[in-house]
């Protein structure tokens, strides 16, 4: 574990406890309470700065640690069917977020591209997929995935300096150890006047404020809680503008709803929902989108 003694949006040194950890285990048996099949909701301990509101998980697992939960996350994840409908309708309202500011790009990087199925949606001339794993490289449907550690591979062979005019990480932000120097990396990847484009879990919207410590985004996995003003002070401070950002709903399966239900109330809803799991709805999560211009 190691503790942070600064705010990573303002520098501040003066945080409180807003949440108490309910797991406090060991990374090894993290594992189990990532990603969408955990067992069950888990958080760490929840700090909040008191100069600029920032909420994030204090203190954290280090980078080689997640990297070891992740692997074995993944590993056990089980193939949803329901959840491919939601994804698509998903990756379809951002790439029309994408096309809106950007058109069509000529160079685009998605990090954290999972499967690769928002490339497959989104028109750019040439899609880049990049997300952790072993050192490999491999082309699908024109598609050029790496995998790799992204912090020490950006500025290499395909990955060079001032070479995109767009990067995405949808969903992506608020799990990254490191994330000053993973959006350092980004901005050197940047053409100037670059777009990055993410979606992030907002700690001030109104889903967020009225769950208090039940809100869906406070998960073990997730390490920062950003609102639209932080987020702007910590892109600023690292050579952006920004554009626009906003609420985003998130489109889910019935399935994938009663499952996120047991997991946090320990009720089993999954038998009734049944005839409607394959039904794909959007509700507010929390979850807002921006657009920041490198400067
Ligand atoms: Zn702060």
């Amino acid at each position: 574990m190691r503790s942070l003694n600064n705010c990573l949006a303002c520098g501040s040194q003066e945080m409180s406890v807003v949440y108490e950890a309910t797991y406090t285990g060991p990374a090894d048996g993290a594992g189990e309470y990532f990603l969408n099949h955990r067992r069950k909701v888990a958080r760490g301990r929840i700090v909040r700065c008191k100069q600029c509101r920032f909420l994030f998980t204090n203190p954290q697992f280090t980078a080689d640690e997640y990297q070891q939960i992740y692997a074995l996350a993944a590993r056990e994840a089980p193939a949803q069917d329901p959840m491919q409908v939601a994804e698509n309708l998903r990756f379809d309202r951002l790439a029309s977020l994408v096309q809106k500011h950007a058109g069509r790009p000529d160079r685009l990087l998605d990090l954290g591209c999972g499967d690769g199925q928002f490339l497959t949606q989104v028109q750019a001339q040439e899609k880049v997929g990049y997300e952790v794993g072993g050192l490999t490289e491999r082309i699908a449907s024109g598609i050029k995935f790496m995998f790799g550690d992204f912090i020490a591979d950006a500025g290499k062979a395909q990955l060079t300096d001032r070479s995109f005019s767009v990067v995405t990480a949808w969903d992506v932000l608020e799990h990254l150890p490191d994330l000053d120097r993973y959006i350092d990396a980004v901005s050197r990847l940047l053409v100037p006047g670059g777009l990055m484009f993410v979606t992030i879990p907002d700690a001030d919207s109104f889903i967020a404020r009225i769950s208090g410590s039940r809100w869906n985004m406070l998960l073990l996995e997730h390490l920062w809680f950003f609102n639209r003003d932080n987020f702007e002070r910590f892109m600023k401070h690292r050579g952006f503008t920004k554009v626009e950002d906003g609420p985003i709903p998130f489109a889910v399966s019935i399935a994938h709803l009663a499952n996120r239900f047991s997991q946090t109330y320990g009720v089993d809803v999954r038998w009734f929902l049944k005839p409607f799991e394959k039904f794909v709805v959007s509700v507010p999560i929390g979850l807002i989108y921006a657009v920041y211009r490198r400067t």
